[in-house]
Formats: structure tokens, C-alpha cells, sequence
């Protein structure tokens, strides 16, 4: 899950960054609103991290521009504006939560899965499809109850495609999902993480489609 982190707190964000990377988030920070525009305009971004007084461009600003092009990215908005008057604000403005500062990490992590479950249309924490079972919270993965033990970027890869079975994602698609931007991908990186997943897990679960990506199959 690609996460971009929208915040001019340059500590707070470092620390932040540090710690979603930890939980095997894809992570990429920016300082200002305008940065941020101009990564969600790419579209590469599953959650939006967002800070409402930023330079450049509000916060606030910045997520009525998203939500009036039709963004649907799920936005998290994370500041120490704590009246309620900000809070609903934010919430009309079109965010989907709102933390205030300080904030409990342990919330913030419970909060994004929140919002990465609503992405993948999920209610199940745990995600089940063929064997295979994916437990965000802790990170465990086992196939036909048994435990694997899998890389942060094969975890990443994983989870990208059981989140949307029957999806079929390029490579481009799931380099961007397990990269953070400026990261040098080798061409043969995702290739080389399916193989590894093929090997841990069932060789069947992850189908190539001829010359464009990978999916796994939509049936349970
Ligand atoms: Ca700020």
C-alpha cells in the first residue's frame, strides 16, 4: 500500500515515515500542498496522510481540489487543529478520518488499515482467498495453515493483489505500489518478488496475463 504523507513538520514526518515504512508501507513525503497535488494528480497513491496547515496550499484547499476532480483516494487528515468546527470541516471537505495531535500511533495504524480495508471493499481484517490467509495487524501470512515467512516487498506485492482479486495489475502498476518515488525499481524487481511468492505459496495463486501483469483469480 502506497501511503503519501502530507506534512511541513519535518520531525514529525521523518519519524512518521519511518515507522508506516516499518508496518511495510510504501511511503513518500511531502512538505507543502503543492507537492502533494502534484502526486495525487498521478494517481499512484492508495492513502493520503494529510497535514491541513501546510505551505503552498492548505490542506483543506488541497482535498476540495482532489475530491472536485473526482479523487477518490481515502484521506486521512492528521493535525492539531482539534475544535470540532475543524473536524467536521475536514470531514465535509470530503476527508474520511480525522486524528488530531498529538495522536496515539498505535490509533493512527488501526485508522489507515480502516481506510485500506474501505479501499479494497473490505470488512474482513483478515483477508482470506485460496489457502491464503493475510493478517494486516500483524503482518502473518500462512498458506493452508501454515505459516510463511515473506520479504516487506513480497508482503507489499501480496497484499496489492489479494486486496482486488480477478484484478489485472501491469508491472508498472505494482512497481509504483511497492516503490516509493525516486526509488530505483530493477526491471525485473516484480517479477522476481511473483517468483518468490510462487515459491512460498501456491505455484497457481498468482496468474500471469500475457504480456501485461499479474492478478490472482476473483473466486474465493
Ligand atoms: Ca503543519
Amino acid at each position: 500500500m502506497h501511503l503519501l504523507v502530507a506534512e511541513d513538520d519535518t520531525m514529525l514526518a521523518r519519524s512518521l515515515c519511518e515507522v508506516l515504512r516499518r508496518e511495510a508501507y510504501t511511503v513518500d513525503w511531502v512538505a507543502d500542498g503543492l507537492a502533494a497535488q502534484e502526486f495525487l494528480g498521478r494517481g499512484d497513491i492508495d492513502i493520503l496522510v494529510l497535514d491541513l496547515g501546510l505551505p503552498a496550499l492548505d490542506g483543506l484547499a488541497l482535498l476540495r481540489w482532489a475530491r472536485a476532480r473526482g479523487d477518490t483516494t481515502p484521506v486521512l487528515i492528521l493535525t492539531a487543529r482539534d475544535q470540532i468546527a475543524d473536524r467536521v470541516a475536514g470531514l465535509d471537505a470530503g476527508a474520511d478520518d480525522y486524528l488530531v495531535k498529538p495522536f496515539d500511533l498505535h490509533e493512527l495504524l488501526a485508522r489507515l488499515r480502516v481506510l485500506g480495508r474501505r479501499r479494497s471493499g473490505r470488512a474482513d481484517p483478515v483477508i482470506r482467498h485460496q489457502g491464503v490467509q493475510l493478517d494486516p495487524v500483524s503482518r502473518g501470512v500462512s498458506f493452508k495453515d501454515a505459516p510463511v515467512v515473506l520479504t516487506r516487498r513480497e508482503y507489499a506485492l501480496l497484499l496489492a493483489l489479494l486486496e482486488r482479486p480477478g484484478r489485472v495489475w501491469t508491472r508498472e502498476e505494482l512497481a509504483r505500489r511497492l516503490y516509493a518515488g525516486g526509488q530505483e525499481v530493477h526491471s525485473n524487481a516484480i517479477e522476481v518478488h511473483v517468483h518468490a511468492l510462487r515459491r512460498k505459496l501456491d505455484p497457481q495463486l498468482i496468474q500471469s496475463a500475457r504480456g501485461v501483469g499479474y492478478m490472482v483469480r476473483g473466486d474465493a
